[in-house]
């Protein structure tokens, strides 16, 4: 098995080799520091993406607030993750940065803000 990767930790974007020989060793080669070989690794046993979504809001200006995960979480948690998030509603106000959700499904990110919803004026 072999493949071929692109490291995104930083914008140089080496193109790293992960080649399993026979015998089960696992060989990387093509990148040019230790993060790199470390990444490939994780890409092949657990890839990790930071989640992008959206949450309902009750009582904001908006109807919705686009939040992230606060780290990377298991790729393959990503779609059941969207999906709970998607039934889920917050309460405006809600800030930039503001934590709506502490240690997601377990995964240790929590679920931040990363735009400000007023709450809406009738309601006010
Ligand atoms: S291997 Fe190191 S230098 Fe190359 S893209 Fe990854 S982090 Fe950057």
């Amino acid at each position: 098995m072999e493949r071929k990767i692109i490291c995104i930790v930083c914008p140089v974007g080496c193109e790293i080799t992960v080649r399993e020989k026979s015998d089960g060793e696992i060989l990387v080669e093509g990148f040019r520091c230790p993060r790199g070989k470390e990444y490939a690794l994780r890409e092949i046993t657990n890839p990790m993406r930071v989640l992008f979504t959206v949450l309902r809001v009750r009582g904001g200006e908006l109807p919705t607030v686009s939040v992230k995960s606060s780290k990377p979480i298991p790729k393959k948690l990503i779609k059941e993750a969207v999906k709970k998030l998607s039934y889920m509603e917050v309460d405006a106000p809600i800030e930039v940065g503001d934590r709506l959700l502490e240690n997601f499904m377990g995964t240790g990110a929590d679920i931040i803000a990363t735009r400000k919803v007023e709450k809406r004026l009738k309601d006010l």
